[in-house]
């Protein structure tokens, strides 16, 4: 059709046309593109602890998929309400310090039936500007007036809620608590001081957070102990969790609610057994063995200070994704090109996922990376920049 064929077209000359590569995985962080013989290190995976390669990981997948069967054959409320979905739900709300929980289907599924279960027309939603696309749709699809306030800006965060706050029935201020692609912190403690004096309810997505920060590996909200004070804690199971699905932990009042008025939830096949055995593996190495995100945090520290050894001196922010700047769109792909001759494999992430002009190479550092790979990657990276002229 003529108009797809022009919006292709127009998204290629912009440098920002999406299109898949089937690849092969070789383990241990490894890959290959089908079309390529290259071996390429993955720098662009959110599966930071390593755990979705984790025997007892695959083996409580394995466990559960012989038990239970492949598919769960029906929504929660119909019957597919296995007794182990209340299992990883009580470990979930243990794990966050919350009365209960619920699991989705995806942390996509799980926001668009949040936050339109908990808002609509009348009310009021307040988001950071680069809040997940999945948080935006949940937004558009409750009717709610959804105003954004600039990223982390919580003197503006304020403002939006002096002034419009009381024009509206209920609020709900939606944040995450590591950003998805700038990789930095929203400033919780803060945020919750500000409950004193408006009524708003928060959710905070921690999906790039959940078992990698905090005593116990529950997420930011736990390090900046401020669980309580968050009324809905949104988490992913398909990234440092290493399988897949999602979460809900809040009071059992606000899950019974969900479970009556989250239509993704509510409309959608349960999890498969096998990817609930799973999670339930990650979440108790997650508990048994801080190691795993010490080791973690060690790399992480470890690239930071590569990178600033081979020139680059913008702060890359607190935590395990680390973006590189780069503007332009092509630029960040030539890069990126460069790169991959040098065995490695980072995605140029660009407009429209992140504001125009900001693309860039977004680096997420799992357990998988060596040191000597960390320490390669910083010195490619540079060599790279350098040719690109940037
Ligand atoms: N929230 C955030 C902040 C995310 O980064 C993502 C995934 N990129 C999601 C939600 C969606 O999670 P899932 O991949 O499980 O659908």
């Amino acid at each position: 059709m003529k108009r797809m064929k022009k919006f292709l077209l127009e998204r290629k000359k912009a440098g920002t046309l999406r299109s898949l590569t089937p690849l092969i995985r070789l383990g241990h962080g490894w890959l290959r593109l089908l079309d390529s013989e290259d071996r390429l290190l993955d720098f662009s995976s959110n599966d930071y602890l390593a755990l979705s390669e984790h025997p007892e990981v695959i083996g409580a997948s394995i466990k559960y998929l012989e038990m239970f069967g492949a598919g769960a054959g029906a929504a929660r409320l119909m019957s597919g309400d296995l007794e182990i979905n209340h299992l990883l739900e009580e470990k979930i709300a243990l794990l966050k310090s919350k009365e209960a929980a619920l699991t989705f289907g995806s942390g996509y599924l799980a926001n668009i039936g949040i936050i339109p279960a908990l808002v609509g027309r009348g009310d009021l939603i307040i988001t950071d500007r680069l809040s997940h696309a999945s948080i935006y749709d949940g937004c558009l699809l409750s009717g709610a007036r959804t105003i954004r306030f600039r990223h982390n800006d919580l003197v503006h965060l304020e403002q939006i809620l002096q002034e419009k706050r009381s024009q509206f029935n209920n609020c709900l201020i939606v944040v995450e608590s590591i950003y998805s692609m700038d990789g930095d912190r929203c400033p919780l403690v803060e945020l919750v001081q500000l409950k004193n004096r408006f009524d708003f309810m928060l959710m905070v997505d921690e999906a790039h957070a959940t078992g990698i920060y905090g005593e116990n590996g529950a997420g930011i909200i736990e390090e900046d102990k401020v669980s309580q004070e968050v009324d809905i804690a949104m988490g992913t199971f398909g990234k440092a969790l290493g399988s897949y699905g999602a979460y809900a932990a809040a009071s059992q009042e606000l899950v019974d609610f969900l479970v009556n008025k989250a239509r993704s939830f509510i409309y959608s096949t349960a999890l498969p057994p096998a990817v609930v055995g799973a999670t339930l593996a990650s979440l108790f190495l997650v508990e048994s063995e801080p190691q795993l995100r010490i080791d973690l945090h060690a790399k992480v520290a470890f690239f930071k200070k590569q990178l600033r050894k081979n020139g680059f001196q913008d702060d890359p922010g607190p935590s395990q994704i680390v973006p590189v700047m780069v503007g332009e769109s092509g630029k960040a792909m030539a890069i990126a090109e460069e790169l991959r001759k040098n065995h490695i494999y980072v995605k140029a992430v660009r407009p429209p996922t992140v504001p125009e002009g900001s693309a860039r190479l977004r680096f997420s550092i799992t357990r998988y990376h060596q040191e000597e790979d960390l320490k390669r990657c910083a010195q490619f990276l540079a060599a790279s920049c350098r040719k690109i002229s940037l």
